[in-house]
């Protein structure tokens, strides 16, 4: 519970083994005790943490009861604090009175439902970066920067007899030009941050019989694997998350693959066109011990222009495919023999993953990393503003004006970090949280 009466509400459903007063309380101790019912019987044994304001989550007084697990004994503890004159939190109320009261900015916000609903250790990395404030630091080193400016643009404007607008203009435009340079690094960040988030989007492609549910199921069953599995965007599919070795993979369709089984067209050359267009990386299967078929040929022109990756299938039997053959070289450099039934050749794959999508270049530790399409929009905007402000002051434009789009270059950053945000975004964003955080 928090806010100002949490601490009342408490006193009328919790008994403590040795009875203190609030006030006699500190912050940041557990007091062990019973929470009872209205007519004095014991519901559980408990531990209660206290926090007092403002050396809490929320700033607010805050209790936290720790009672033995199960539904009914944590859901009748819920009901007599609601009865005793609490109310249920929405979505997000903690973290969003953390923002409100000032503790954390909209970013870190953020980044709390980032952490909670983390696929991969990658991912919850950026998301524990991003709680600590790195990219709020940044974006605060950029608004720096042109308030630094601004504030002479002001003082030029309401003081025109001081004007030396050479000495402004130059200004202006070195400023422009480092917080573009920023942004835009920032906003190519998002590539990566995009791949730690959603993983590589992966289709793996083939005729039937060429191995592709052997590969997946070799993948999958991986003992480092991280799977998550979820409904595709169209009816019948289902994605699966994958992180093997820290690289995400977000494998598509891989219901196709399984239930294609028993159908007697298997996946068609049709199908496999609809889901490479997407991919971010395809696997394209072959198998190794027939020769190249019509439909192998055909899977070949399909994919020419993706980011691929060929494997030749069953090298533990004859091969018929050379693996300098020009129809496969002339599609992709990647070529990787394995056998899926024996797992052999699998961890080359990943090798090329990474080198393919330079995931071995993002370094946590050092880079902010963006990961969120609501800042990633923001960026891209300012980074339009920045423009404009250059375009009024390349044309000679009254410094007013100039003035008018650099203020838009620092709201538009002030959106991110929530300091001009709107009730609708707040309410937006928080709507995503889970109940209780
Ligand atoms: P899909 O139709 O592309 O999904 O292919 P499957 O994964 O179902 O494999 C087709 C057949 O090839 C099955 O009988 C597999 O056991 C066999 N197979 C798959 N990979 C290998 C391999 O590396 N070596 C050998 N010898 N057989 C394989």
């Amino acid at each position: 519970m928090s806010g100002e009466k949490c601490f009342n509400v408490l006193d009328k459903i919790f008994v403590q083994k040795n009875k203190k007063p609030i006030e006699d309380i500190k912050g940041y101790t557990i007091k062990y005790g019973n929470i009872v019912d209205n007519d004095g019987n014991v519901v559980d044994e408990v531990l209660v943490s206290y926090f007092k304001a403002p050396k809490s989550y929320t700033t607010e007084n805050m209790c936290e009861i720790n009672s033995h697990g199960g539904n009914i004994v944590v859901k009748k503890i819920l009901e007599l604090c609601l009865k005793n004159g609490a109310d249920l939190a929405e979505p997000g109320e903690f973290t969003k009175r953390a923002f409100l009261n000032g503790r954390i900015d909209l970013l870190q916000a953020e980044s709390v439902i980032d952490v909670i609903n983390a696929k991969s250790e990658r991912e919850a990395k950026t998301g524990i970066k991003q709680l600590e404030g790195f990219l709020s630091k940044k974006i605060t080193e950029i608004k720096k920067e042109i308030m630094n400016v601004m504030t002479n643009i002001e003082v030029s404007i309401d003081y025109p007899e001081y004007d030396t607008p050479d000495v402004t203009n130059k200004q202006i435009s070195d400023m422009l030009d480092s917080v573009q340079e920023k942004l835009e690094k920032l906003e190519k960040s998002f590539d990566n941050g995009k791949i730690i988030k959603e993983g590589i989007k992966t289709v793996i492609v083939g005729r039937p019989n060429a191995g592709k549910s052997s590969l997946l199921n070799a993948i999958l069953k991986e003992d480092r694997a991280i799977v998550t599995q979820y409904e595709g965007t169209t009816r019948d599919t289902i994605e699966e998350f994958v992180t093997v070795n820290g690289i995400p993979l977000k494998l598509v369709d891989t219901a196709g693959i399984r239930d294609a089984k028993d159908e007697v067209e298997k996946i068609g050359i049709e199908k496999s066109r609809e889901m490479t267009k997407e991919a971010d990386l395809v696997i394209a299967i072959f198998d190794a011990s027939e020769d190249l078929t019509k439909e192998d040929l055909e899977i070949l022109d399909l994919i020419k222009n993706k980011k691929t990756i060929i494997i030749l299938n069953k090298n533990d039997l004859n091969q018929k495919i050379d693996e300098n053959d020009k129809r496969l070289t002339n599609v992709s450099s990647s070529i990787i023999k394995i056998s899926a039934l024996n797992k052999t050749g699998i961890e080359d794959i990943y090798d090329e993953i990474s080198r393919l999508f330079d995931l071995n270049e993002i370094n946590l530790d050092q880079e902010v990393v963006i990961t969120n399409i609501r800042h990633k929009n923001l960026i891209d905007k300012a980074i339009e503003s920045v423009k404009k402000a250059r375009e009024t002051l390349e044309e000679k434009m009254p410094l007013d004006i100039i003035a008018i789009f650099i203020k838009d270059i620092l709201e538009d950053l002030g959106n991110i970090t929530g300091e001009v945000v709107t009730d609708d975004i707040i309410d937006e964003i928080f709507s995503k949280f889970c109940l209780g955080k």
